[in-house]
């Protein structure tokens, strides 16, 4: 079985050197929904131009680009953090804190990285308290920018994107319901720790996905199930600048991408992939699906379009082994990655750079990553390569 340290999927998630960003890194995410990036909601890995900030419970790793290194993000070398967490250490509160990659209580997959900082969502066990936390892109500085909200536990998750200082957020419950949600979708200014609520709705399993941003357009899913049981999606976007609700589409779909404020993708179950033109107000089959991606996570880099089928393969590996199925965006099959390999665990993250996985070694006895460079993904015998793990 794999083991599943890191997040579930259908939930949905030194100093390093991060200076000398190039002006079209910038440009070229900043044009981008970067949410796109994963197949779920939630996450335990953000992409940054320089590197992956990892979530690995109470601390902060930074996987490198440049050198697919994972490393602490301490940058005190006499920092005794690798050793922490080993049977018979005795750690103390004030070492623990004095360690820069040491974050405390947060909801597991709640790592955003919004230039240029890196965001966690802190819990508090006694009050219940969900606090947004920022923090330096080396890890120096940490600071509490204010509660959120509450939860009742840290399985509990919130979806949030970050766009011109502002937190835009929805709390799910873990799964479907029969009782009355409330659901919504809200802002937190940093600035005045002011909380609005931007979207709200009420109504028998109604719930809430996929908060993904686009150049002022904040997006979602709102999916609700009547009592017959039949299933209707809307996407909605609200207008940061009109400040108004705008329904993009309404009809059945399970996930979505941005390309931009008119060019959606919307994965339908057992259909497949459609490009959707807003203005034209057309739909169009990308993608037919067929048995290995009738039930599938979609996540998008700007080039291609990527499908999941972790949770069919899960259910029944025979009938459905589990691979990722990588298509561009006329539709055209570019790989079939597989996923069967022993100790690795799920796809967690695809940017431009590479697509990365958990990894669990070949004897499932080391936690850590691995990954496809982008450059190789069309190779049919491509493999996963574990990434180096630095425990200093
Ligand atoms: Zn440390």
């Amino acid at each position: 079985m794999r083991k599943k340290v890191f997040c579930s999927l259908l939930a949905c998630c030194f100093m390093v050197s991060v200076s000398g960003l190039s002006e079209n890194a910038h440009a070229e995410e900043e044009e981008f929904c970067s949410e796109n990036y994963l197949f779920g909601t939630i996450n335990p890995v953000a992409s940054s131009p320089m590197g992956y900030y990892i979530l690995d419970y109470a601390y902060l790793k930074f996987l490198s680009k440049e050198n697919n290194q994972l490393i602490y993000l301490c940058g005190n070398p006499e920092c005794k953090h690798a050793e922490f967490d080993k049977p018979f250490y005795q750690v103390t509160e004030e070492e623990l804190w004095s360690c820069n990659a040491y974050v405390g209580t947060v909801l597991p997959c709640s790592v955003v990285y919004e230039d240029p900082y890196v965001y966690v969502l802190g819990y508090d066990e006694m009050t219940s308290d969900v606090s947004l936390q920022r923090i330096s892109m080396d890890g120096s500085v940490h600071e509490n920018l204010g509660v959120i909200g509450q939860a009742p536990d840290t399985g509990s998750y919130y979806t949030y994107v970050l766009d011109d200082n502002i937190m835009y957020f929805s709390y799910n419950e873990p799964s479907m319901n029969v009782k009355n949600n409330h659901v919504s979708v809200q802002s937190f200014d940093l600035e005045s720790g002011e909380i609005e609520e931007l979207y709200v709705a009420e109504g028998k399993n109604l719930n809430i996905y996929l908060v993904r941003e686009y150049d002022g357009l904040i997006c979602f899913r709102e999916s609700k199930l009547d009592e017959e049981g039949n299933q209707t999606d809307r996407l909605l976007c609200y207008d940061t600048e009109k400040e108004e609700i705008e329904e993009v589409y309404s009809g059945e779909f399970y996930r979505y991408a941005i390309e931009d404020s008119d060019h959606f993708y919307l994965y339908v179950t057992d259909e497949g992939i459609y490009s959707l033109d807003r203005a034209e107000g057309t739909k169009e089959l990308l993608w037919e699906a067929d048995e290995s991606t009738g039930f599938a996570e979609l996540a998008y880099d700007g080039e291609y379009l990527y499908l999941s089928n972790w949770y069919a393969a899960l259910i029944d590996k025979e009938q459905f082994p589990y691979q990722i199925t990588v298509v561009d965006k006329d539709g055209n099959l570019v790989n079939q990655i597989d996923m069967d390999v022993k100790g690795l665990g799920d796809v967690q993250i695809i940017d431009r750079e590479n697509m990365v996985a958990d990894w669990y070694g070949p004897e499932y006895d080391q936690v850590s990553w691995a990954l496809i460079p982008k450059e190789k993904l069309a190779d049919p015998e491509v493999e996963w390569e574990p990434v180096n793990s630095i425990n200093e």
